[in-house]
This record gives structure tokens, C-alpha cells and sequence, in this order.
């Protein structure tokens, strides 16, 4: 915890989405960043010096992931001119994206705080001011540096690899399904519960995004048009990504044309649907289980929820990393 007399200086880096509308505009959350925020806390702790910066002032569904790129630059860039912290505000709907995003491209050498907000600054109580306050005090606090990226909303702090958006219209819209928050934000003071987890997902910051992801949604009669429809056309996607059911299951169908993909040199990556638990290896067998999928050579994300998985592929592919270094198998599966 920083001590209360040491001033810190933190970067705020504002987009757009709910937290930047300004009166009387509603529907639009385009175009008003720091602006909106200012003051960004009224009550904000003498020691926290705020400099603020617009970057991206569009709503979070219109970023794409040169943006997210944009992004990073732009926290790299409060890093190195010696800013202590940076926060940044974001639309709700993308923001584990991005939070994700950064934990693959920005070294995590102070704080850095993603949050936004769910209800406009001129609706009745607004949270972007509350969750502005709670993300600077988290982000002037040194020993969440080594967490890497996190998202403060509502006074938690959840890692980027574990939090989503659960509610589409609550204030208290997130959560990490798979362990809670690590930490929560009181009386001006970072308390955590958990320690950081192990690994990182940092990837080289070599070339800019230019792999084309496809997504593949599995659900009861999704089958193999789903994956050949991605990649009618030869060179259409660099990758796929697959949100599969439960442990890691597709219908045969699908499976086969996965496996298909897998065998023609695309790589296939399999996430789960379920926020929370484990892709399984060797319980279910036969057309489209996981281990039907593992032996065909398809990769399997972990934990990733899949639009993670699919930035972790997309960056990944771009700085020309292998498949097996950006999802490891542990070890084969038997028989
Ligand atoms: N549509 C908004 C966005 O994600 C929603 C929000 O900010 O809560 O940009």
C-alpha cells in the first residue's frame, strides 16, 4: 500500500461508452471523454494528481483491435513519462476485451485500471463517478502492479483474465465467475484478498494485429456449415476459435469440419461456453469430445472465455508466435 503522503501521479486515459455521455446526449456515447469526468472525483484524495487524456472516444462495440493496439501505446506511453498508475474509461460492453488486451501487450510495471460505467452521469444515480474515484485509488496503489491489467467496478478488483460482464443493465454488472474479485476498494484503500496468478499472459509487442479471427458459437444443431461458412473463401480467417459446450464438446458434426480446418493448417482453439471451470482431457470420447478434438490437433484455451482466446490468438498470430507456445498442452491425452 502506498503511503498516504506520497503524491501519485495518475494517467487518466479516457474512451467513450456509458461513463462519457454528457447531457443532453443520450443514445450516443461517441464522443465526450475526459471532459465528462471532470472533476473526475471531487473528493478525491489530495495525494492522487489526475492527468487526464482522451483516446478513443467511441463506444466500446465500435473499437476494433487496432484500437486496442492504440490503446496499449497510449498506456505505455503514461508509463514512460513516469505517471504511477493509469486509468482508463472504458464502455462496459467490450471492456474485459480490452482489459485482456492489455494483459497481453502492456508490461505491467504500475497499476493499471480499466472501468466505466452502467447508467449515464445524468440518469439518476450514476455510478461512473463512484467507480472513476475507487479505479484512481486502485491504480495510486503500487502492489496491484504485479496483477497486471485489472477492472474496478463497484469497489471490486477483478483480474483481466477472469472478469466478464454478467448483467447487461445492473450497476453491479461484473464479476469473475472462476475465483471472485481479488481485492476490493474501502475508505480510500486497496484491500486484497488473493495474490496474483501464476504466469503471465504478456505476449511480444512485435507487429500490430493483422490476423482475422472467426468465432464459432457451438449450440444444439450448430453444425459443420458453421465452420465452413467461416472459411468458405481460402485465406477469409487466420484462425478459429471455438466457444464449444461444457468440458469442450461440439457436435459431431462440427467437430468434423474442426478437425478438417485443424488438418488443412488452420489453427482451431477451444474455449468454453460455461464462464467458469475446466476443458477436460480425457473423460468424454467419440465424435466431437474433447478427445476427439485434443488428438485431432486442435488447441484448447484453459480457462479463456473465447473472445479472450480469439485477442490472445489474433495478437499472438500477428507477432508470429507458435500455436503451441500460446496454448500449451500439458501433457497428451492417453490412448
Ligand atoms: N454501449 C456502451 C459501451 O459499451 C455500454 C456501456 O458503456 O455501458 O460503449
Amino acid at each position: 500500500m502506498g503511503s498516504p503522503e506520497t503524491t501519485r501521479s495518475i494517467g487518466l486515459l479516457a474512451t467513450g461508452g456509458t461513463i462519457a455521455v454528457a447531457p443532453p446526449t443520450t443514445g450516443n456515447q461517441d464522443h465526450v471523454g475526459v471532459a465528462a469526468l471532470t472533476p473526475p472525483a471531487p473528493d478525491l484524495p489530495e495525494r492522487i494528481e489526475v492527468v487526464p487524456r482522451d483516446v478513443l472516444g467511441r463506444s466500446s462495440r465500435k473499437l476494433t483491435v487496432d484500437d486496442l493496439w492504440t490503446l496499449a501505446t497510449a498506456v505505455d506511453e503514461e508509463i514512460a513519462a513516469g505517471r504511477d498508475g493509469v486509468v482508463i474509461t472504458h464502455g462496459t460492453d467490450t471492456l474485459e476485451e480490452t482489459a485482456y488486451a492489455l494483459a497481453l501487450l502492456v508490461e505491467p510495471r504500475v497499476p493499471v485500471v480499466i472501468t466505466g460505467a452502467m447508467r449515464s452521469p445524468h440518469h439518476s444515480g450514476p455510478d461512473g463517478p463512484a467507480n472513476v474515484r475507487a479505479a484512481l485509488v486502485a491504480a495510486a496503489d503500487p502492489s496491484l502492479a504485479p496483477y497486471g491489467p485489472v477492472v474496478v467496478f463497484q469497489d471490486e478488483v477483478h483480474v483481466a483474465r477472469l472478469v466478464t460482464k454478467m448483467h447487461s443493465a445492473r450497476v453491479a454488472a461484473f464479476a469473475s465467475p472462476a475465483a471472485g474479485p481479488v481485492g476490493f476498494v474501502a475508505e480510500d484503500e486497496v484491500e486484497l484478498l488473493l495474490g496474483p496468478a501464476p504466469g503471465t499472459d504478456r505476449l511480444p509487442r512485435s507487429n500490430p494485429p493483422t490476423a482475422r479471427i472467426g468465432l464459432v458459437h457451438a449450440a444444439t444443431g450448430v453444425d459443420g456449415s458453421a465452420a465452413d461458412a467461416l472459411t468458405s473463401d481460402p485465406g477469409t480467417v487466420d484462425g478459429v476459435v471455438v466457444a464449444a459446450l461444457g468440458a469442450g464438446h461440439v457436435s459431431p458434426s462440427l467437430g468434423a469440419a474442426l478437425v478438417r480446418l485443424a488438418r488443412a493448417g488452420t489453427p482451431v482453439v477451444v474455449t468454453s461456453r460455461c464462464p467458469d471451470g475446466a476443458l477436460l482431457r480425457e473423460t468424454y470420447s467419440g465424435g466431437g469430445s474433447e478427445m476427439d478434438l485434443r488428438r485431432s490437433g486442435l488447441h484448447f484455451a484453459s480457462t479463456l472465455s473465447a473472445p479472450k482466446a480469439r485477442l490472445r490468438l489474433l495478437f499472438g498470430l500477428s507477432a508470429g508466435i507458435p500455436l503451441d507456445e500460446l496454448f500449451p498442452t500439458r501433457r497428451p491425452v492417453r490412448g
